[in-house]
């Protein structure tokens, strides 16, 4: 159930409310957003009904939620959420770019390509220290070396950092180095390392599993929001289909109807969902167009000799023109007028 409070409802309201779902025994989700606050109320009851709710001072409503997902839910929340990592907006009027390399490889190569993605425009940098490997033989990542490179890099080039962690132990660890939280695709459904990041105080960037349904994916991040951690970004990266000419199939329609079902902000990596540099550009942009606030995007120095996923790397001036083609879809599906957008992105 949700409880929509009145748009004038105080703060000493919101305390009543809270204190009463409290002395029944259960916990109460507030999420505040712009234009008011709801109270998610998730889970057994105890036989509160809506109408309990509905007779309380700075109540508007109290509605039950017919999905599974629940906090995640747009009825849940009806404006987009935003999240905000120091001047980084994500979910908002502007598409958001998140570049780096697959693999952290060195101080040089991160420092590098963070400067150079920074310069073309990208606001996030990410790279992978704790790598979930198809073969147990293929390079691993650098470990706590590799986040220290990576937040040192980030620092140096004035950008927030992203980076997976893979194991419910390291949840800490990796916080402490790194402003967002990334869960792979392969760790989309470990519900104990879920319940870890629920528990940390960072946003988190949730991927779709490779053979997830888009309620299951739902239902990954509402296993974060129910432990209280409500920054959660999806982030679409490709399924699996019996198409092998590409790594994954990135599911458009996918990120129109997360879109719809969540307030939640989704954004698209099409570096894994093609597997292809010559294809990330074209399908980046068409993640934009079906509504994606974002790409991360798998950006190297030198491609040819990066130790993970070079085929799929964009180099840094590839990525410069993959920002000025999706400036121009954001542009034509923003819902500001052409004329805005040319003073936006032309002057
Ligand atoms: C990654 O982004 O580094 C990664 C491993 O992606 P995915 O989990 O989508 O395969
Ligand atoms: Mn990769």
């Amino acid at each position: 159930m949700i409880i929509v409070l009145q748009k004038e409802a105080t703060a000493i309201q919101l305390d009543d409310i809270v204190n009463r779902i409290k002395r029944y025994g259960l916990e109460p989700h507030v999420i505040v957003g712009v234009a008011r606050t709801v109270i998610g109320l998730v889970g057994d009851k105890n036989g509160l009904e809506p109408s309990y709710f509905e007779g309380l001072p700075g109540v508007e409503k109290a509605v039950p939620i017919m999905a599974p997902y629940k906090l995640t839910s747009r009825d849940a929340k009806v404006e987009d959420s935003i999240i905000q990592i120091g001047d980084v907006i994500i979910g908002g009027d502007q598409i958001v770019y998140l570049a780096g390399p697959c693999a952290i490889e060195s101080r040089e190569q991160i420092t590098e390509t963070a400067y150079a993605v920074r310069a073309a425009g990208a606001s996030i940098l990410r790279g992978g220290a704790f790598k979930p490997r198809t073969s147990p033989y293929s390079f691993q990542g650098l470990g706590e070396q590799g986040l220290e490179y990576l937040a040192e890099a980030g620092q140096a080039a004035g950008m927030p950092t992203i980076s997976e962690v893979i194991n419910p132990s390291d949840v800490e660890l990796v916080s402490q180095y790194v402003d967002i939280l990334q869960i792979g695709a392969r760790n989309m459904q470990n519900f104990s390392l879920l319940r870890q990041v629920g528990h940390a105080h960072k946003p988190v960037m949730l991927k779709r599993g490779l053979s997830a349904t888009i309620e299951e994916w739902l239902m990954a991040a509402e296993y974060i929001m129910s432990e209280g951690n409500y920054q959660v970004v999806l982030c679409e990266r490709g399924i699996r289909t019996f198409e092998t000419a590409t790594r994954n199939t990135l599911d458009v329609g996918a990120i129109a109807l997360a879109r719809q079902l969540t307030h939640l902000p989704v954004i698209a990596d099409p570096s894994h969902a093609t597997g292809r540099s010559e294809l990330v550009v074209p399908v980046g942009c068409a993640a934009i167009a079906a509504g994606a606030q974002g790409v991360m995007v798998e950006v190297h120095p030198n491609p040819d000799t990066a130790l993970s996923d070079g085929a799929q790397s964009l180099t840094p001036s590839q990525f410069a023109e993959m920002i000025v083609a999706c400036e121009r879809i954001a542009g034509a599906v923003a819902s500001d007028t052409a004329d805005d957008w040319r003073k936006r992105n032309v002057g």
